[in-house]
């Protein structure tokens, strides 16, 4: 069986290797000239977002085969709003991952469990050329260009991340967060550490242009008094949306292709590594692919609805939550259960909205 895979991404990778393990051996076309990200980043893993999965580093090994190695384990949560912080400690949130080029950043983790996959560097590939020369194509290129293209794709929610590789002292195993809408609208910032003195910064605000981040940034710098040294700085556009459907004849989708990230904080990879795996397990075992993503796709679902909701809080309704958060009864059900809270506030937030709806009607 021949399978082409466009983008050497974690998505693409992982289905590579899930690949490999029934014998096939893909070959994968990458646009740049190496495996890693351009930006060197650090991202993070929540459990509480990754629910139900309870360890992600386990569920990599167990459900996707691969052996990952984090950079660090987070336990250390700090949340700042307008005038409130709250940090939660002394527990396992979840995991940093390095991304970059680095040999251990996560795609050339991935990459080194290959054995026998082809990869083309430097390579864009015209997907329906593809789709046309081989019995399957996973388009997992990390855009949601083709699946726009087919008609596949519904935007969520849009802007810019501006990044920056900043220097000070830091907890490797502390993870900040910011939201105030004085420099980030609805959306965040956060800082995740690579080392004791290096960490990346990453400021997210929708609906923007990418010519306005700046004034966001210094805005930022500003009101949250941050003097970290900036060493570098990049942008990204960041778009998530809703795929339907995930395959088109031959053509499967995975990763942020697939609309891997999540909408409420932008998190992708857990999503893009199980898509990578799963598309492998369809096309060889004939297994519905819309079937596999199901748990995925709730889970986003969910996310969504937490969304709307934080979209329409004011600085205040941010202090509200932030001080919260830290509460120890509720402190104690987010961080220290196994409950899927983003499924049951989805589910409250849901009742809420339709019961404000019915008075609206009556
Ligand atoms: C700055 C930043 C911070 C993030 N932070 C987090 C976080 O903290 N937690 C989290 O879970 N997620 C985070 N994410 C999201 C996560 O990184 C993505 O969801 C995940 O990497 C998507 O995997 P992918 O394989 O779909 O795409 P990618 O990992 O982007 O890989 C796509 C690959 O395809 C290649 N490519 C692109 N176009 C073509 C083409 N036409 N032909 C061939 N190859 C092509 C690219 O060069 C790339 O190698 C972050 C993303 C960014 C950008």
């Amino acid at each position: 069986m021949r399978i082409a895979i466009i983008g050497a991404g974690v998505a693409g990778l992982s289905c590579a290797h899930e690949l490999e393990r029934y014998g096939i051996n893909p070959v994968v076309f990458e646009d740049l000239d190496f495996i890693g990200d351009r930006e060197p980043h650090i991202t993070a893993s929540l459990n509480v977002a990754d629910r139900p999965v309870a360890d992600v580093i386990a569920y990599y090994e167990k459900v996707c085969h691969l052996r990952i190695t984090p950079l660090n384990t987070v336990k250390k949560l700090t949340h700042y709003s307008p005038s409130k912080r709250t940090v939660i400690e002394n527990g396992n949130f979840g995991y940093f991952f390095k991304r970059g080029k680095d040999e251990d950043s996560l795609k050339r983790q991935i990459h080194a469990q290959l054995a026998n996959t082809q990869i083309i560097f430097g390579a864009k590939p015209d997907y329906k050329a593809l789709a046309a020369e081989y019995d399957f194509v996973v388009v997992a290129d990390g855009r949601p260009d083709i699946t726009k293209e087919l008609g596949c794709w519904t935007d969520l929610i849009g802007g810019w991340v501006k990044g920056a590789i900043v220097e000070d002292a830091f907890n490797i195993h502390e993870l900040i967060m910011w939201i105030d809408r004085r420099y980030n609208k609805n959306g965040y910032v956060y800082l995740c550490p690579f080392d004791t003195h290096k960490a990346s910064l990453l400021l997210f605000v929708p609906s923007v242009q990418c010519n306005e981040l700046n004034y966001y940034w210094d805005q930022f710098l500003k009101i949250a008094n941050i003097n970290y040294r900036i060493v570098e700085t990049f942008f990204v556009h960041h778009l998530s949306g809703v795929v339907q459907p995930h395959r088109m004849g031959n053509i499967f989708f995975a990763g942020n292709a697939a609309g891997a990230i999540s909408p409420f904080l932008g998190f992708g990879q857990l999503n893009s590594i199980s898509m990578g795996v799963f598309v492998a397990q369809s096309i060889i075992e004939g297994s519905d692919y819309e079937a596999l993503l199901k748990p995925i796709l709730e889970k986003e679902a969910a996310f969504y609805e937490i969304r709307k909701a934080f979209n329409t809080l004011s600085n205040r309704e941010f202090d509200r939550l932030v001080c919260a958060i830290g509460l120890p009864g509720i402190k104690q059900l987010i961080y220290n259960t196994n409950i899927n809270v983003v499924k049951y506030s989805a589910k409250l937030l849901k009742l809420a909205n339709a019961l404000r709806g019915g008075k609206k009607g009556s």
